[in-house]
Formats: structure tokens, C-alpha cells, sequence
């Protein structure tokens, strides 16, 4: 299977993007207003912003009165990468720090990237810029399943998706009552999110999920049913699972056939199974959403400014609709090459 498409190597040749072509992107291309869309206009000016610009110099602790003295920065500067982070009570600058000054808002943020999967990639897609279609389908899956535990069991409502620009996804939860969430009530949900606490060990998933029932129930609709759909006989037949070749040939056929929800399979297939517990930690472990923990928990935490350009790539860090990421590969992703030729 090809890792890389083929426009890379070409691409690769261009790297790294001359500043004047980056600086020309954002005064020609970039839409402040598309990034408005997504913090909103009233507290722009207390905002911070960070960069790494050329020579890897690393700048925080800035902000800017209007979305044009944005645009002016980084046209000016020769930019690398461009960061947004959190709301203050006043705009953060070299004096005013966002050690010193009081913390409002930001976003409950999600980042979902596949160097978080490499334990479990069983493509054999490693490093920084590899992926294909068997692993990237497990950031796919990732977002699609936490929108909608998002919504259906915190109740938020206004979720934005965006490509990271490499190898994930970011997810912005824009709702008001979750701008304000404390660090500790982050830390709470992200806790009540993540169910693998020991890699090494295996745990009682499906146990301390007895009372929670929607998360199990939509596990099991979502994550379990797509583990069975590209699971091969060969790893069905094995640990922790051991089905017989009966129990395969039913699976196999209710999933190509059954209408009903798909725990009414997984159930009947499991009833006798002394080990319940260890085939869900197993697909919990291979499938479940990988979230990085500090990015949602941290409330200064700084983020990809969407519609930015990812330096290692020349790819726009681009909105992506929650209900078409399947079909959203990274070379879907414009290049500053394609927006500016
Ligand atoms: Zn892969």
C-alpha cells in the first residue's frame, strides 16, 4: 500500500517554503474573517497569539487590536508557524504577561493525532509524516465518535473540526458554558473520556462502564462494530477473542446483514464469553479515541491558528465538515502552492 501520495515528493522539493511565498499567502489568501467564525469578534483583542518564527524563535504573550494588525504580523514577520490560545481580562503583551494578568475563556480543545496511535498502527506506518487509509480511518473515527459523545452526553452543541495540518484532527467545542470550564472540571470530563488508564495492563472496561451505559452502548455501536468490520479471521481467532469458525461466520454475516443496532450482535456473540472484559480493553485499546490529554485539560494552552500554513507540508490547517471526515484525507488539505498559483 503507498504511505505517502505522490504530490509529496515533488512538494518535498519546495520545502522549506521561502518566507516571501508564506508572507504572500497571508496577505493574499488568509481570511481573518474565517478565523473570526470560529473565536468570535468581541474578545479578539484580548487574545493571545504566539508564533514560531524563522530560526526557531518562539514569541508569546501577543495580542492585536483588530484582525488587520493580525494580517500585518504575519505578513511582516517571517512566520513558521501561528498559534492561538486564550482569552485574557486584558490583551497580553511583553509587560502584561499571561502569568500576570487574569485568565476569562478559551475553548474546550481536542487534539487527535496519529502519533499517539503508533503503538497500535498495524499498517506499519510510523514517524511524523506516514499514514494511509487502514490508519488514518482511526482519527477519522476518533472525531466522529467524540462529536458525538460531545453533544449527546455534555450536551454541547457548537463543535468545530479542524485538519491539524499533518497527521490529526483539532476539535474546537465552542459553546459558552464551555469557554469557562475550569482546569479541573477539563480535567473531569477528559478523565470520564479516557478509558484506558495502564497500557500495559488489562482493565475492567466494560465493568466500570455498567453504569454509564450511553458511553458503553455508543463504544460498542461505533468503535467495537468498525474493530469487527476490519478485523481479519486470523486476529478473531486469537487471544484475547478465540471465536470459533461458527461464531465468525455469524458475526460476518450480521454485520453485512443485520439492520438492528449492533449490540444485539456483539451480545449474543459474547454471551458465554468468560472474558468480556478483556475483548473490550482489546478494542478499546486498538480503536478508542487517543486524546492528548494536556491539550484539553491546559486553559493556556496555545493551538494552530485555522487557516494557518503547517511548515512542514505547505498544507492549510482547513475546516473540515464532522459529517464528511470520512471522506477527508491529509492531501485533501490545500497547499499554499495550490492557493497561490
Ligand atoms: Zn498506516
Amino acid at each position: 500500500m503507498a504511505k505517502n501520495n505522490n504530490s509529496k515528493n515533488t512538494e518535498n522539493n519546495k520545502l522549506p517554503i521561502e518566507t516571501k511565498l508564506v508572507q504572500q499567502y497571508y496577505k493574499e489568501v488568509f481570511d481573518p474573517g474565517d478565523l473570526i467564525s470560529i473565536i468570535g469578534l468581541s474578545t479578539f483583542y484580548r487574545r493571545e497569539f504566539a508564533f514560531l518564527l524563522e530560526n526557531d524563535v518562539f514569541v508569546r504573550n501577543i495580542s492585536f487590536k483588530s484582525t488587520s494588525g493580525l494580517v500585518n504580523y504575519l505578513v511582516r514577520n517571517p512566520i513558521k508557524r501561528a498559534y492561538i490560545g486564550a482569552v485574557y481580562d486584558v490583551p497580553p503583551t511583553k509587560n502584561n504577561t499571561i502569568q500576570k494578568i487574569k485568565w476569562k475563556s478559551r475553548e474546550f480543545c481536542f487534539d487527535l493525532d496519529l502519533n499517539d496511535y503508533d503503538l497500535v498502527r498495524i499498517c506499519g506506518c510510523q514517524g511524523k509524516e506516514q499514514y494511509c487509509k487502514v490508519c488514518w480511518s482511526l482519527v477519522q473515527d476518533a472525531a466522529t465518535f467524540l462529536d458525538r459523545t460531545l453533544r449527546d452526553d455534555f450536551g454541547f452543541r457548537d463543535i468545530i473540526w479542524v485538519f491539524s495540518g499533518r497527521r490529526g484532527f483539532h476539535g474546537w467545542v465552542r459553546d459558552k458554558e464551555a469557554g469557562i470550564l475550569t482546569q479541573e472540571q477539563r480535567n473531569s470530563m477528559i478523565q470520564y473520556l479516557t478509558l484506558i488508564k495502564d497500557e500495559k495492563r488489562t482493565q475492567a472496561v466494560e465493568k466500570d462502564l455498567k453504569h454509564v451505559l450511553p458511553l458503553r452502548d455508543r463504544i460498542i455501536e461505533m468503535v467495537a462494530k468498525t474493530f469487527f468490520q476490519k478485523a481479519t479471521v486470523k486476529e478473531l481467532r486469537a487471544e484475547p477473542f478465540k471465536f470459533t469458525k461458527k461464531q465468525i461466520e455469524r458475526l460476518q454475516y450480521n454485520l453485512k446483514n443485520s439492520t438492528r443496532p449492533f449490540h444485539y450482535t456483539y451480545d449474543s456473540i459474547l454471551e458465554n464469553k468468560q472474558d468480556r472484559d478483556a475483548i473490550f480493553t482489546h478494542i478499546i485499546t486498538y480503536r478508542y479515541p487517543r486524546i492528548d490529554r494536556k491539550v484539553s485539560i491546559d486553559i493556556r494552552r496555545i493551538l494552530k491558528i485555522p487557516g494557518s500554513i503547517q511548515d512542514t507540508n505547505g498544507r492549510i490547517c482547513c475546516k473540515v465538515d464532522i459529517k464528511k471526515i470520512h471522506k477527508f484525507y491529509p492531501e485533501n488539505a490545500p497547499t499554499i502552492w495550490d492557493l497561490l498559483s
